[in-house]
């Protein structure tokens, strides 16, 4: 496509209004391009006449005869031209699930999503990397951060994207995992209906499940675990809900749960969980310096925790932790299918 294009240079006439070129013309200029906005009757004046160096034409609004007679008067000229949707002005909102961090996580839905964006507020957890070029039309506002590295407010980012969209920008929220796991991305839904601002939602890959595959632990295993619990441990639990997470067997996920590790494990201990209940930390999932480490509910009680643990971590708890192994995985496996 001509966004990938190198324009180092290169003169691009970009025909249409100063509105329903605003996308292409933040493309040329992110691919090193001059713009020379102008509109359909003007082009085809400049296109008449030989003087004017243009390197590139992309047709974005203009009667159609127009844009026919361009194309004619280019290709006398051996001028490529190339056509664009012009962008739109109704202000929406998309809520993208960026996946775990790693670009190509990223589903398509939410790559289209991002190339159509005016504006991009994202944080800390999804993808980043790549947004300038997965957005080249778009403003981007990290709102994980704010000068003093406190996050911007839960309040003030709904307001945000109400703000732009009511200014009729295209507005993506850029979310880690899936936008409805513990990523409030519900309240953000919330907020944009009740402000009359039109809102969809573009699914992710959600870290509770996708973060112990990348260190090869299958969240559910035939024969070995068959339900999944995901919880938020950024508080412990009340005894009688340690009663209910070891009661229902299978795997337990805690997502935002490095700080409460010990109270929580002291606490499925009480509620009659065996000691030797492998639990993995799997830190930094999909990024670089993944790491994951294996140990068991009541070695993380002995050692007061897990000391060098950082954030962002899963951590996964059941006996499906045992496949993080390979061999061991092949021995199950082997166990498992001569059992069924
Ligand atoms: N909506 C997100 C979760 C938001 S809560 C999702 O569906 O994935 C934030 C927590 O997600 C973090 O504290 C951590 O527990 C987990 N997390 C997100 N990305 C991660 C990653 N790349 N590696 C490990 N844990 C991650």
């Amino acid at each position: 496509m001509w966004a990938d294009l190198e324009l180092d240079g290169l003169d691009v006439l970009v025909v249409g209004s100063a509105q329903g070129t605003r996308r292409v013309r933040a493309r040329v200029e992110h691919a090193g391009g001059r713009v020379m906005l102008v509109g359909a009757a003007q082009a085809l004046e400049l296109l008449s006449a030989s003087d004017r160096a243009v390197g590139l034409v992309v047709w974005v609004e203009g009667p159609e005869s127009a844009r026919a007679e361009g194309r004619a008067l280019a290709r006398i000229r051996r001028l490529p031209v190339t056509c664009a949707p012009a962008a739109t002005t109704t202000g929406t909102v998309t809520l993208v699930g960026g996946g775990p961090g790693r670009t190509d996580l990223l589903t398509l839905a939410g790559q289209a999503a991002l190339a159509d964006a005016d504006v991009v507020l994202f944080d800390r957890l999804g993808p980043q990397e790549s947004l300038a070029d997965l957005a080249p039309g778009a403003r981007l506002i990290d709102v994980g951060k704010a000068p003093g590295h406190h996050p911007i407010p839960q309040p003030e980012i709904e307001a945000m994207l109400i703000e732009h969209a009511r200014a009729g920008a295209h507005v993506v929220r850029l979310k880690g995992g899936d936008p409805f796991v513990f990523g409030r991305g519900s309240e953000e839904v919330r907020a944009c209906a009740r402000a009359g601002v039109p809102v969809t939602v573009v699914p992710g890959v959600s870290s509770a499940i996708a973060v112990p595959g990348a260190a090869g632990i299958p969240v559910t295993h035939r024969g070995l675990s068959r339900s999944l619990t995901i919880v938020s441990g950024h508080v412990p639990f009340e005894p009688q809900e340690y009663a209910h997470l070891h009661g229902v067997g299978g795997t337990l996920v805690i997502l935002m749960g490095v700080n409460t590790l010990i109270q929580v494990c002291t606490g499925l201990l009480r509620a009659g969980m065996p000691p030797d209940v492998p639990l993995a930390l799997v830190e930094r999932g999909f990024l670089p310096g993944q790491r994951t480490t294996v140990t068991t509910v009541a070695e993380v009680v002995r050692r007061g925790g897990m000391q060098h643990a950082t954030s962002p971590a899963v951590v996964v708890i059941g006996a499906v932790v045992a496949l993080a192994e390979s061999s061991v995985w092949e021995d199950l496996a082997r166990t498992v299918e001569g059992a069924a």
